[in-house]
């Protein structure tokens, strides 16, 4: 846990909305899922029909909630919002369906961890806007279809790859979502120091950019501890040095990397010298949960340049070794 934590803390939720882009127009970078949304959108509006299912994908604070809301917002539509987790009966499911308005959008984030019974109860609704209410128990138990009113599905999840076919086949349009670049960074950043009232010099900009791992919540993140900075140590403007000096206090590194990530690429190659290993065993190394690891912390060390994915497992690329502080071997990749 820590500034480059790139999932969100409990405590984060109200500042997090507040800098929230509200329509497509303020939501910044993802230039191609962007131009794909507003047709998909557009496309449905001039038809008067309800738009496709949407799915999101994409490691951990880089949009995918503001889309949804952003979709619902395009489209003039109320949005609830719940969670793969929180579905873990049926009947909770068939509740939250029932109750939607003609034209809601429905929002299940980290959808990949839904229970397998409210699975299925997802693809009649997604597919005939209908959900089989079971009533009694036994050989008696009866279904009884009951119709629900049209809406969109938007699902959001870290992995793509472990949802089942099935259900990725009924979302009528699928967006990855990309680490953002250093110049896209700068543009959040700038636009939630306005909204802040934050001093923000162009330079101090820069530089909580291209240390943000990436990811729009560690920048904003980023941009309110060296805001604590300014204000603490210095006139309250953020300059290049005071961006310097915050970020060294609260230990993120040249490359943003953050605690979790060092720890990973400091295990491959000084434990397993450079890979390849297994990304289980490289978890029980540094003491996290394989989905962490793999979720969170590759994604961006493999976009990073410094860990590449192999068919025999990870393996440390010269960029590794040198950020570790070793010499690389002959045969680490480039
Ligand atoms: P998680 O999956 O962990 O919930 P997420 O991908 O849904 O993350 P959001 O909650 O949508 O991410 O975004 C996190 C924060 O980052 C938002 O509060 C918002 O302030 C900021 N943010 C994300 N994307 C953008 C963007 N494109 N432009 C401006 N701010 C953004």
């Amino acid at each position: 846990e820590g500034p480059l934590d790139p999932q969100q803390e409990p405590a984060e939720q109200d500042v997090e909305s507040t800098l929230r882009p509200r329509r497509l127009a303020e939501f910044v970078g993802q230039p191609r899922v962007r131009e794909q949304l507003q047709l998909v959108l557009h496309g449905a509006l001039n038809r008067r029909e309800q738009p496709d299912h949407v799915l999101f994908s994409g490691p951990p604070g880089l949009g995918k909630t503001s889309l949804a809301m952003i979709m619902a917002a395009e489209l003039g539509a109320a949005i609830r919002v719940t969670s793969g987790p929180a579905l873990e009966r049926p009947g909770d499911l068939a509740a939250m369906l029932s109750n939607l308005a003609e034209g809601d959008v429905l929002f299940i984030d980290e959808i990949h961890r839904i229970a397998r019974p409210a699975e299925e109860m997802l693809y009649l609704a997604m597919e005939d806007y209908r959900v089989d209410v079971v009533v009694g128990k036994g050989p008696g138990a009866t279904s009884i279809p009951l119709e629900i009113a049209p809406f969109t599905l938007v699902g959001a999840t870290t992995r793509s790859g472990t949802l089942t076919g099935p259900l990725r086949d009924r979302f009528g349009f699928t967006a990855h979502m990309e680490f953002y670049t250093p110049d896209e960074l700068e543009l959040v950043v700038r636009r939630s120091a306005g909204i802040l009232g934050v001093d923000l010099r162009p330079d101090g900009a820069t530089e909580i950019a291209r240390r943000s791992r990436g990811t729009p919540r560690i920048a904003n993140r980023l941009l309110r501890r060296v805001r604590d900075y300014a204000e603490v140590r210095a006139d309250g403007a953020v300059t290049l040095e005071v961006a310097r000096a915050a970020l060294e206090v609260y230990d993120v590194d040249e490359f943003g990397l953050d605690r979790l990530d060092r720890a990973v690429l400091s295990a491959l190659v000084r434990s397993f010298h450079g890979g390849p290993v297994g990304v289980t065993t490289l978890a029980v190394a540094v003491g996290e949960e394989p989905t962490t690891v793999e979720e969170v912390c590759e994604p961006y060390l493999v976009r990073a340049g410094m860990l590449a994915r192999t068919s025999r497992g990870r393996v440390a690329t010269v960029a590794a070794w040198q950020h570790v502080g070793l010499t690389p071997p002959p045969h680490a990749p480039g």
